[in-house]
């Protein structure tokens, strides 16, 4: 939605149907509506973060939610007229309007957590959230080898919503994956990416472990696939590069050659915020399919949305708590089995967060991503850890998976 829908598209009632209902679960249904308006950027973050942990826990009493209009942020609330009673002028019937500049820090008081929330729809016009997709194990994360029809069909089925949703997206490729097709197989499989808008980045020749093998073979293995997309899809630039299992260096020595390395090739990395284990569940699901399993797929399916998303919501809120606000995100998931059949139900989450799907380097551009990365070490992090270690904030426990599909993913397969 842009800035200047009207306000009948975002009113409560139309954005969020359970509305009535949760103002007469609070026993005092009102009619009253606060709006603020000016909102500050610090104030508009801290606001929104206390919202996003709301809708989490759904502990709510009053709702609220917010819209553009004449190109101006708006938040509106209910809440009792005690709440209104100090700070907020009647403009029509039934109508307050708040300036925040007066009264912004009553406001936070008055707002207590337990008295707002945040219609989605509505989040995303005074905040448009964005996420950047990224694709690793290209042609495919969990045929091997690789099967050319269902290599094929997986693929396209990847693809679909992509095309269809105009999503960016960066895929990385595994120089040597697929390598019992033959080339032509193989280079049609890339041509697919590419002619589905996709852009293809570097996830070296064999996947190797940065903290097992020296950095010299490493870059052997960069070079190997950088000269194999080359030499597969013409002279196009391929300028992003993810490291297998997100290890890009367990010293400082390490590090520091493999960013050289990168830079004297032309190469970026490509960092991940929105970092998963889409790839436990995709284990599951290969494990379930295999054994015929229709109902256990469908048991992981359902599991699957609610994870992703909160891990959405928990790095929404670590990037306010981290960096003062929420960056664009960078998502990571697979090329597997599971996401050809739950993309489109993933990018509706994310739509229903507010999101809106932008390139890797729309992302990157923003100022977060010019904040320092200096994490050292042997793990696989999410940027928003390391910009969080490199301002003093240790990290926080992600959302987990359940147990059942963690206990599924790691027996072998019958
Ligand atoms: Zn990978």
């Amino acid at each position: 939605m842009g800035a200047n829908d009207s306000d009948s598209e975002c009113t409560a009632e139309a954005l969020f149907p359970p509305f009535q209902e949760i103002r007469r679960s609070n026993g005092s249904r009102s009619d009253d509506t606060g709006r603020i308006v000016g909102l500050s950027p610090a104030i508009r973050a801290s606001l929104l973060a206390r919202i996003a942990v709301l809708i989490q826990h759904r502990s709510l009493d009053y709702f609220g939610f917010a819209h553009h209009s004449q190109n101006k942020p708006w938040l509106a609330v209910t809440w009792n007229n005690q709440g209104c009673r100090h700070s907020c002028v009647q403009t029509r019937r039934g109508v307050f309007t708040m300036k925040l500049s007066d009264v912004a820090l009553k406001v936070l008081k008055v707002f207590s957590p337990s008295v707002l929330m945040l219609a989605n729809c509505a989040l995303a016009q005074t905040t448009p959230r964005q996420v950047a997709i990224t694709i690793d194990d290209l042609p495919s994360a969990d045929l091997r080898p690789c099967n050319e029809h269902e290599t094929v069909a997986n693929t396209k089925k990847l693809l679909e919503p992509i095309r269809a949703g105009k999503v960016p997206v960066v895929g990385f490729v595994i120089g040597e994956r697929c390598g019992n097709l033959g080339p032509e197989e193989r280079r049609d499989l890339l041509k697919m990416w590419m002619d589905g808008g996709a852009e293809l980045g570097n996830h070296t020749w064999s996947h190797p472990d940065l903290n097992r093998v020296p950095l010299e073979e490493y870059e052997k293995e960069i070079l190997a696939t950088d000269e194999y997309l080359h030499h597969t899809i013409g002279p196009l630039k391929v300028r992003y590069f993810r490291p297998p299992y997100l290890h890009d260096g367990a010293t400082a020595e390490t590090k520091r050659l493999l960013q050289s390395f990168l830079t004297r090739h032309g190469y970026q990395e490509a960092p991940v915020t929105l970092d998963n284990n889409d790839w436990v569940f995709a284990a599951a699901y290969r494990r379930a399919i295999k054994e015929n399993d229709a109902a256990l797929a469908e048991r992981i399916e359902d599991a699957y949305i609610p994870y992703m998303e909160s891990i959405a919501a928990f790095f929404e809120r670590r990037s306010v708590e981290v960096l003062g606000r929420e960056c664009p995100q960078v998502l990571l998931i697979h090329a597997s089995r599971l996401n050809a059949k739950m993309l489109p139900t993933l990018l509706q989450m994310f739509r229903e967060r507010g999101y809106t799907f932008v390139s890797l380097e729309q992302a990157m551009n923003d100022k977060c991503y010019r904040t320092p990365d200096t994490y050292v070490g042997r793990k696989g992090l999410s940027w928003i850890h390391r910009w969080g270690l490199a301002r003093g904030k240790p990290i926080e426990p992600e959302p987990e998976e359940p147990v059942w599909v963690d206990k599924l993913s790691s027996q072998p397969l019958k």
